[in-house]
């Protein structure tokens, strides 16, 4: 019989470092493609480990668009759910320059001219 995995909480909190100065969870185990940490959670999913941070550690309910961030200087990696948030996806958007594209911002209907 194959062992299973730890619990995922347990695993969590084997996979950051603490940063004794800011006080930051430095993820230091897999990342996505874009550098964010993630974990395997019970279910054997691959999930953000800074969503589970929020949800699953500090217990909060990040609602449905809503995506965790950071807010402190730990960038990407910290993981610690005080220096986490949830915010809109839109929040998001703004935030990064060039992220979400021009695209949808040509309305057609804004062009027409008679
Ligand atoms: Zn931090």
């Amino acid at each position: 019989m194959a062992r299973k995995y730890a619990d995922a909480t347990t695993r969590f909190h084997e996979s950051y470092e603490v940063d004794k100065k800011t006080k930051c969870w430095l993820w230091a185990c897999s990342l996505d493609t874009n550098g964010y940490g993630r974990l395997r959670n019970n279910d054997g999913r691959l999930v953000s480990a800074r969503r589970f941070a929020l949800i699953e550690i500090a217990g909060k309910f990040i609602p449905p668009g809503y995506s965790a961030t950071q807010i402190c200087t730990g960038g990407r990696q910290c993981v610690n759910p005080d220096h986490l948030t949830s915010v809109s996806g839109s929040v998001i958007a703004a935030k990064r320059p060039g992220y979400g594209g021009s695209r949808s911002a040509v309305d057609p209907a804004a062009r027409r001219q008679s």
